[in-house]
């Protein structure tokens, strides 16, 4: 397939390219480049085109509201969507989610709620954890460790950051018990050595680990970490960029556990597209920040809020979470057949479809990724080393797309053996 061109000289070399495609036009499942050619897009525009390429629901609510308003700052004046949204949120979110502010990204969502972390509590030092991705501004890298090169010549980084190990259950050779119990010890022995609780505003974490593999915290580590939190007044925020909005099978993936943040990160899947984002908070939190002190031109913007509603409208539909797990289950259950022939699979893993398979050699992902393509279906790796393909197609996905692209995917892996 084609469907490639150059524009090299005139836009930024910056942007990494997963392909060389040039899209015209997305629906559902699929895009479209200049060429005419469909592929199935198995990327969601990294997790984020959750209710799939250009819903119609999503579509009429973003045109009828740019007919209405298209910059309502909210600092000049509030429009009619910021309260209505903020209130269904307050329904999809855990009890303990209960004020909302909206901005435009997940790294300003992010060092937002570091801010308000900060100023909630009156400390100044935050804990991220290994495998972490939290954006691109100079905080949110310095709170990044999946990669080194997402900071490399970009020193000098905000201090005040401190990392504690993620259970790496692959890897490590421990039991997956001594893993967790290694990593909770670890969490309490950086409280000891380097970050004293009463200088320690918040613990950020991805219940499920995005850039970082789609690794899953193990329930009785994540468990463990709010209940030290707790104890020191240390604020636990989930940083719910990626999988939030049904990623997971449930509309966020601290449902999976039994625990209620403090402050909610939402981005990505939270409007189908447009540049949109949430830190949802205990409202006692939110109390504290001070008028004046954060806030953004574009957060809130009318049409943004529009696709918000259009879109958690989408995702509270009956039946779309159960889609959601079964289209989960065809595919974990066809990569768990694939895995039984190839032996080069060194797991699989993750919540919903938010699916990572980890392959022995970062190359042999590469090449696999590569051959998908040439036959239709775009997919991306994730993990430190790139040696995990990730699943993260948009959620509206069918049965017979699935078995789509289970089979373009056997065939990569059978042609790059
Ligand atoms: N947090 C997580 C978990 C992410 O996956 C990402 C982006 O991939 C971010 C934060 C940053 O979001 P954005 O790229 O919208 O700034």
């Amino acid at each position: 397939m084609s469907g490639i061109t150059s524009d090299a000289p005139y836009l930024a070399g910056v942007w990494a390219r997963v392909t060389e495609l040039d899209v015209v036009s997305g629906s559902g499942c699929r895009v479209t480049t200049t060429t005419g050619d469909e592929y199935l897009d198995f990327t969601s525009g990294i997790a984020v085109t959750s209710t799939g390429h250009c819903h119609p629901h999503v579509v009429k609510a973003i045109q009828a509201q740019a007919e209405r308003f298209i910059h309502a700052q909210v600092n000049c004046y509030h429009h009619d969507l910021l309260t209505p949204l903020a209130k269904r949120l307050r329904e999809i979110t855990p009890p303990s989610i209960e004020t909302f502010f909206f901005t435009n990204s997940g790294a300003e969502a992010t060092e937002g709620a570091v801010k308000l972390a900060k100023h909630a509590t009156g400390r100044q030092n935050i804990i991220v954890f290994n495998g972490s991705f939290h954006g691109r501004t100079h905080l949110t890298m310095a709170m990044t460790t999946s990669k080194t090169s997402y900071k490399l010549n970009y020193a000098p980084l905000p201090s005040g950051v401190f990392v504690a190990p993620f259970p790496d259950l692959v890897h490590s050779k421990l039991s997956a018990d001594d893993e967790i119990d290694r990593s909770i010890s670890a969490f309490r022995h950086l409280l000891s050595t380097q970050t004293a609780p009463s200088e320690t505003a918040a613990a950020i974490l991805e219940p499920v680990l995005g850039e970082g593999g789609y690794i899953a915290a193990p329930p009785r580590f994540l468990e463990a970490i709010v209940n030290i939190c707790r104890e020191h007044g240390i604020l636990f925020v989930a940083d719910e960029v990626q999988c939030g909005f049904a990623r997971t099978g449930k509309m966020f993936a601290v449902n999976h556990y039994d625990l209620d943040p403090d402050i909610l990160i939402m981005a990505k899947g939270i409007a189908s597209g447009m540049p949109f984002a949430a830190i949802g908070a205990r409202s006692e939190l939110m109390a504290k920040w001070i008028p004046g002190s954060h806030g953004g031109t574009y957060g809130g913007n009318p049409i943004a809020c529009a696709a918000s509603i259009a879109t958690i409208e989408v995702l509270t539909a009956d039946g779309f979470l159960e889609n959601v797990n079964a289209r989960a289950a065809q595919l974990t259950g066809e990569l768990h057949r694939m895995a039984t022939d190839h032996p080069s699979i060194i797991d699989i893993r993750g919540l919903g479809l938010m699916v990572g398979i980890e392959f022995d050699a970062p190359a042999r992902v590469a090449a696999i990724v590569a051959a998908a393509r040439t036959n239709g279906l775009l997919l991306m790796n994730a993990g430190t080393y790139g040696g995990v393909i990730r699943f993260m197609p948009p959620l509206v996905v069918t049965e017979a797309e699935m078995a789509e692209a289970i089979t373009i995917f056997e065939k990569a892996l059978i042609a790059t053996a």
